[in-house]
């Protein structure tokens, strides 16, 4: 009998999810683990919501509520539907988990003792009117590398290059759209992926199996222009993991939290271990999934995810793991998506555009839908031939 572990990219805390979202990550997944488990398998498939970060602040905000209410809200009704869609999670984690808190900031530390965080001081954009720092999605601006006019501060949507909010053309702030910002300096610590960038390439190199969707854009982030650039991995923000070095206060960092890319990855291993918490399990129960050195050596982990979230789990999550020189699992195999369109444009759940996962029930069954998904995914599609819904079907 075979063991897999299986995760599904994290859903993003801040609203239903749309169907391009069940399509480029839960639902193969789903359908991959059912598979394994219908082979007589032993299967760990795993999924949580994502609940750090800016957006997760102003969407409780907007909703009235204190952040970690509206997250635990939020939390059930995407579980909730989750259910309802048939998706067979062994467990649905939260990233905000006393679990991640701990493994989050035990890699931190992990990382520093092994020489990989070093201190920057840099210039963060700052907006007069909002009366906050924009980090990373809250400004918007031009793309320098493509030119698209809705990049963001973390990352253009358009080109999946990641990018830092002081690389944007024209800035302005998405909460307000106002345009009078300032730049003001502060203290981040940066993950020095640079110095990985070898062992990386090494790891990415060993998977000749992979699809070329997954290897190409690890590539080119790894091999474009400068290379793979160090990544600050902390935020001036109230809502997240704070800062420390294992359990120990991290100088100069106080009042600051993980950088939500960060510790979401992280997740993935937390939410194993909520699982086995809430059947009152023993540690060993999620280790023998997650340590090589405590059973995990013959398992096969498989990750399933849209393709603007390959850099982070190609790159940045493997830098994590390797750098902490301890005997985690490292993923075997990468399924990534091109984006499900919606009449001829992308799904957006901040611009409400698409069908979202509450609406498709309301319409017909989970397994219509589920049917007819699996083959409309553009599983196979290039990226320019994506799968589409059409609203005059
Ligand atoms: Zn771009």
């Amino acid at each position: 009998m075979a063991r897999h572990l299986i995760t599904s990219a994290i859903p993003y805390i801040n609203g239903i999810k749309h169907l391009g979202n069940l399509v480029g990550s839960q639902l193969p997944a789903d359908l991959y683990a059912r598979y394994n488990r219908g082979r007589g398998h032993e299967v760990m498939f795993i999924c949580a919501t994502d609940e750090h970060g800016t957006p997760a602040e102003l969407a409780a905000k907007k909703a009235g509520q204190p952040v970690a209410v509206f997250c635990a809200e939020m939390h059930e009704v995407q579980a909730d539907i989750a259910r309802r869609f048939g998706l067979s999670f062994d467990h649905f984690g939260r990233s905000s988990s006393e679990r991640n808190h701990v493994l989050t900031q035990h890699f931190a530390g992990k990382l520093d003792e092994n020489g990989h965080i070093r201190e920057v001081e840099e210039k963060q954009v700052y907006s007069i009117d909002d009366g906050r720092f924009l980090p990373d999605r809250y400004i918007e601006g031009t793309c320098p590398n493509c030119g698209y006019d809705k990049a963001r501060g973390d990352q253009c949507e358009n080109c999946t290059k990641q990018l830092d909010p002081t690389d944007l053309i024209n800035p302005r702030s998405a909460i307000s759209g106002s345009t009078n910002l300032e730049v003001r300096a502060t203290k981040h610590l940066y993950l020095k992926q640079r110095a990985m960038r070898d062992q990386i390439e090494t790891w990415i190199d060993s998977k000749d199996d992979w699809p070329i969707l997954t290897t190409s854009i690890a590539k080119k982030w790894l091999n474009d222009g400068d290379g793979l650039q160090d990544r600050g991995i902390t935020r001036d923000l109230d809502w997240g993991i704070p800062v420390k070095k294992g359990d120990q206060p991290w100088p100069g960092m106080e009042g600051k939290v993980f950088y939500v890319w960060f510790d979401a990855p992280i997740e993935y291993i937390a939410a194993t271990a909520e699982g086995t918490d809430a059947k009152g399990q023993p540690d060993s129960e999620w280790r023998r999934w997650w340590r090589l050195d405590e059973g995990a050596e013959d398992v096969t982990y498989t990750q399933f995810m849209g393709k603007d979230n390959v850099p982070f789990h190609t790159l940045s999550f493997p830098a994590t793991i390797i750098g902490s020189n301890e005997p985690w699992k490292l993923v075997d195999y990468i399924k990534s998506f091109n984006y499900l369109t919606y009449d001829g444009g992308q799904f957006s759940t901040s611009q409400g555009r698409g069908v979202f996962m509450d609406q498709a029930l309301s319409i017909l069954p989970a397994d219509y839908w589920r049917w007819w998904l699996c083959p409309t995914r553009p599983n196979r599609a290039t990226a320019s031939s994506p799968g589409t819904i059409s609203s005059n079907r």
